[in-house]
C-alpha cells in the first residue's frame, strides 16, 4: 500500500476536519428542517427514513435487504415460521422495498443489508472512531474523496460506512481462503481497547455472514443517514487504493495464526507505541518489525501476535495470571482478545 507524505496527510486532514464539520452543521440543519416532518409522520406510525426508501428500489434484485433491530440491538429481525422464538436464518432472507414498507410482524429500527459476493456485491468499510479516519487517510483512503454510497451518523462523524461494489476483475484480485471463498471480514485495530473505553477499528466487511445497517435509528440514539450526493445511486466499484486494502486485509485473515491487521503507527491517546516490547521482544530496525506492541498509560501492555514477535513465542503457552519475567520485571499475562496479549506490570515477587 503507498503510504501518503506527512504533509500531505496534514492537509488531507484538515480537509477532514472540514469536511466532517459541514456534515455535521448539515445534519444539525436537517434535523431541524425534519422536526416538524418527524412529528406529522409520527402521527402515522411510520418514521421519516420510510420515505428515503424508495431510492434502494433499484438495487433490491441484487441486495438482501433486511429489517434491523431485533431485542434493542441492531441484529436482523426475523421470526422462525414454526418457532416463534427463534430467529429464521437471516443469512438467507432477503425482502424487497414493497414488503419492507408492508413489514407488520415486529416494528423495526432500520434497514440492513448482507454483504459478501452473493448479494451486492457489497462489500463494506466500517470506519469506527477518529483514529479509523486517521489511519485510514494515512493510507490513502480517504473517506471524502470517494465518492460512493455513504452510511453516517447524525451524533457521531467518526463513524461512518463507506460501501462499494467491486467489479468482476476486481473481484477476481481477492485471494481464495482455504475454504475456497473470496469472502472475508478483517480489520486494523487502531486504537486498543482500555479498561474505560472500547477499542477503534478500520473494519472491511465482505462476508454474507455480516450485515451492515444502512438506514434508521442506531440503539444509542442518533440515526444513520446518506449525505447529499452520497446516497445508493452513487454505489461505485472501490478505487484501487481501497481494493488494495481489502486485498491485504483479506489476506491476512486468509493466512493461518493471523487475524486483522495491525494498529496504525499514528496511534496516540493514552498509548505508546513500544520498541522494544519488554514481552515479545519486536523492535525496529535491523532484525526488527513495524511497531505493534502499546503500552497505555496505566502501564498495561498490547503485546500483538505476529509470525516473527510474539508472547507465546517468547515465553511459551500463556495461561490467564501467568507471571512471566521480563527485562522490566515480572508482568501478569491477563487475556487476549484478537491479535493482542494484554499484560499488567506486577511488583516483585508478588504471586
Ligand atoms: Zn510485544
Amino acid at each position: 500500500m503507498e503510504i501518503i507524505s506527512e504533509s500531505q496527510h496534514q492537509k488531507s486532514r484538515a480537509a477532514d476536519v472540514s469536511w466532517i464539520f459541514e456534515h455535521q452543521q448539515a445534519s444539525r440543519n436537517r434535523q431541524q428542517a425534519q422536526a416538524t416532518q418527524l412529528r406529522s409522520q409520527a402521527a402515522l406510525g411510520k418514521p421519516s427514513w420510510f420515505s428515503e426508501l424508495h431510492r434502494l428500489k433499484h438495487l433490491e434484485q441484487d441486495f438482501a435487504f433486511l429489517p434491523v433491530g431485533w431485542h434493542g440491538g441492531k441484529g436482523p429481525m426475523f421470526y422462525g415460521k414454526d418457532h416463534p422464538t427463534t430467529p429464521e436464518d437471516w443469512t438467507t432472507e432477503a425482502l424487497t422495498i414493497d414488503q419492507l414498507l408492508s413489514w407488520n410482524r415486529t416494528p423495526y429500527r432500520g434497514i440492513g443489508a448482507r454483504t459478501g459476493l452473493h448479494t451486492g456485491p457489497l462489500m463494506a468499510f466500517d470506519f469506527d472512531g477518529e483514529s479509523s479516519v486517521d489511519f485510514a487517510c494515512e493510507i490513502g483512503l480517504a473517506p471524502w474523496a470517494f465518492d460512493t454510497w455513504h452510511v453516517h451518523r447524525d451524533n457521531d462523524p467518526w463513524r461512518l460506512k463507506v460501501l462499494c461494489r467491486p467489479t468482476l476483475d476486481q473481484l477476481s484480485q481477492l485471494p481464495l481462503g482455504s475454504d475456497g471463498s473470496i469472502e472475508f471480514q478483517g480489520s486494523t485495530l487502531t486504537k486498543p481497547k482500555d479498561s474505560n473505553k472500547k477499542g477503534e477499528a478500520l473494519e472491511v466487511f465482505f462476508f454474507g455472514g455480516r450485515q451492515v445497517v444502512l438506514l434508521g435509528q442506531h440503539p444509542d440514539g442518533g440515526n444513520y443517514h446518506w449525505p447529499p450526493g452520497l446516497g445508493p445511486e452513487q454505489l461505485a466499484p472501490p478505487p484501487q487504493a481501497w481494493l488494495d486494502y481489502a486485498v491485504h486485509i483479506a489476506k491476512e485473515v486468509h493466512a493461518p495464526k493471523r487475524s486483522g491487521s495491525r494498529p496504525s503507527s499514528s496511534q496516540k491517546n493514552g498509548t505508546r507505541r513500544l520498541s522494544n516490547c519488554p514481552i515479545c521482544g519486536r523492535h525496529a530496525g535491523k532484525g526488527g518489525s513495524s511497531l505493534w506492541c502499546d503500552e497505555t498509560t496505566k502501564g498495561l501492555i498490547f503485546c500483538m501476535e505476529g509470525n516473527t514477535f510474539s508472547a507465546e513465542q517468547a515465553h511459551g503457552r500463556l495461561t490467564s495470571n501467568q507471571i512471566v519475567q521480563t527485562a522490566r520485571g515480572p508482568y501478569k499475562f491477563l487475556y487476549s482478545k484478537g491479535d493482542a496479549f494484554v499484560f499488567a506490570p506486577q511488583a516483585a515477587g508478588a504471586k
